[in-house]
C-alpha cells in the first residue's frame, strides 16, 4: 500500500498545494465526510485519471446538518479510509478537525439561490449554506484544479457547479455516476444504519424511479401521475417514510408539471435513522 500522508492543517495543505502547483502538476480533489464505500473509490479513480496528485479530504461538517440531525452519530472509520484511499490511488488526505476550519469567530457564509430551493434544499434548511461554505474552504486550502463529486447527490453537484462559476473559482467540477449495490441501491455511508429488514425494503427507491423511467418512456408526461406511481410503491413498504419525491428541470432545479427535455426524478425517504437520497434523469426525447 502506497504511504498516504495525512495534513490537518489549512497552513501545511496550502505549503504541500503550493510545491504540487509549482512542479507544474495537477491536482485532483475528492471531497468527502469519510467511512468510504465504492462510490467515493470511483471518483478517487475518476481523479486519478485526470490528476497528478488526488487529494482526498475527509471532514465531517458540522455546517451543514441541522440541529435534529445525524451529525453526532455519522459513522467514522479513519484509519479503514486511510487503507483504501492509498489502496485506491490516492496521494494526500486533507482531514482538518472543526476547530482547523471554524475557528472561534468564524463569520463568513456561501449561499447559492434558486437552484437550492427545492428538493433537499427545502427539507434541510441551510444544509446548502453548509456544503457551499465548506466546500469554498476546501477549495482554497487544497487548490485543486479539478474536484470530483457524486451524481448521487445531484443538487449538491449543481449548487456547487454554480458556485464554481458565479464565484470564478479556476476549478473545474466533474460529477460521476452513482455506484450501486446490485438490488439498485445506492452505495451510501448512511446504508450502515440500515438494519436488515430496513436494508431489504430500501431497493425500493431504485425500482421507483425505474418505474418511473418506463412510465416516461411509454409516453407518460404529467408529473403528478409519475410522482404519484413512486409514491403509491414506495408506501407499500412499511418500514419507508417519504421525505419528498420531486421531478424537476436539470437546468435550474425549479419543479415541472409537464416534462419535456431532461428531468430530474429525485427522492428522499427515511428508513429508521437513515434519510436515504437516491435520483435519476430520464429524458423525453
Ligand atoms: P459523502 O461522503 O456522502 O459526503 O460523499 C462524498 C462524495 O461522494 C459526494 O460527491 C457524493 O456525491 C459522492 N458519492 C456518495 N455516494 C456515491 C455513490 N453511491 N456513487 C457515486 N458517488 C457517490
Amino acid at each position: 500500500m502506497a504511504d498516504v500522508k495525512v495534513i490537518q492543517t489549512v497552513s501545511e495543505m496550502h505549503r504541500v498545494a503550493d510545491q504540487i502547483r509549482a512542479d507544474g502538476l495537477q491536482i485532483g480533489l475528492v471531497p468527502t465526510m469519510g467511512f468510504l464505500h465504492e462510490g467515493h473509490l470511483s471518483l478517487i479513480g475518476r481523479a486519478r485519471r485526470c490528476a497528478d496528485r488526488v487529494v482526498v479530504s475527509i471532514f465531517v461538517n458540522p455546517t451543514q446538518f441541522g440541529p435534529q440531525e445525524d451529525l453526532e452519530a455519522y459513522p467514522l472509520d479513519f484509519e479503514r479510509d486511510r487503507m483504501l484511499i492509498g489502496d485506491f490511488g490516492g496521494d494526500l488526505i486533507y482531514a482538518p478537525d472543526a476547530e482547523e476550519m471554524y475557528p472561534e469567530g468564524y463569520a463568513s457564509y456561501v449561499d447559492v439561490e434558486g437552484l437550492t430551493r427545492h428538493l433537499c434544499g427545502a427539507s434541510r434548511p441551510g444544509h446548502f449554506r453548509g456544503v457551499t461554505t465548506v466546500v469554498t474552504k476546501l477549495f482554497a486550502a487544497v487548490k485543486p484544479h479539478v474536484a470530483i463529486f457524486g451524481q448521487k447527490d445531484a443538487q449538491q453537484a449543481a449548487v456547487i457547479r454554480r458556485m464554481a462559476q458565479d464565484l470564478n473559482l479556476d476549478v473545474e467540477v466533474l460529477v460521476s455516476p452513482t455506484i450501486r449495490e446490485v438490488d439498485g441501491l445506492a452505495k451510501s455511508s448512511r446504508n450502515f444504519y440500515l438494519s436488515p429488514e430496513e436494508r431489504q425494503e430500501a431497493s425500493v427507491l431504485y425500482q421507483a424511479l425505474q418505474k418511473a423511467k418506463c412510465l416516461v418512456a411509454d409516453g407518460e408526461r404529467r408529473a403528478d401521475v409519475v410522482i404519484g406511481e413512486m409514491r403509491e410503491l414506495i408506501e407499500r413498504r412499511p418500514l419507508a417514510q417519504i421525505d419528498y419525491i420531486e421531478a424537476v428541470d436539470t437546468a435550474d432545479l425549479q419543479p415541472m408539471e409537464e416534462f419535456s427535455g431532461e428531468i430530474l426524478l429525485a427522492l428522499a425517504v427515511q428508513f429508521g435513522k437513515a434519510r436515504l437520497i437516491d435520483n435519476l434523469v430520464v429524458h423525453t426525447a
